[in-house]
């Protein structure tokens, strides 16, 4: 990376912005901040949680990182030039599932433009469910019929 963003920004040029988007790259997305700051402390042990943290806050200035949300909230990372993608978060198992399609919220996403004049993005936070295997899970039925 080139060291002159950082100095522009007042940061001191560390090796931690290069090993926090190799690690991204590693994980192919979903990593959790507290997972990013545990991987760089084995490599980098003097580098302390708030570092790293703010160091995300200006990859993501930068758009080098971008974040989205699990289905808890929390928020998880990617690597910027990694393609948009909508989130199936389970509610029941956790699971979270990419939809690499956008086009089938497409008509969502017009539809809410022209009646509430909304530039929905569903990127960001996760479509809640059930996941196919706790569908046919019967005890997790959301709406069994009588
Ligand atoms: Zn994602
Ligand atoms: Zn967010
Ligand atoms: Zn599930």
């Amino acid at each position: 990376m080139d060291g002159r963003i950082w100095r522009e920004r007042g940061l001191r040029l560390t090796p931690q912005p290069e090993l926090i988007l190799r690690l991204l790259e590693e994980c192919s997305g979903h990593v959790a901040p507290e997972e990013i700051y545990q991987r760089v402390h084995e490599q980098l042990p003097m580098v302390n949680r708030s570092t790293v943290y703010r160091t995300l806050d200006v990859l993501e200035g930068l758009g080098l990182v971008r974040h989205s949300h699990d289905g808890t909230g929390a928020a998880r990372y990617h690597l910027g030039e990694y393609p948009h993608h909508l989130h199936l978060f389970c509610h029941h198992c956790g699971k979270l599932v990419e939809v690499d399609d956008l086009q089938v919220v497409e008509p969502v996403i017009a539809a809410l433009r022209e009646r509430y004049d909304f530039a929905a993005d569903l990127t960001h936070f996760p479509i809640s469910g059930l996941c196919r295997d706790c569908q046919e899970s019967t005890s997790a039925q959301p709406h069994v019929s009588a």
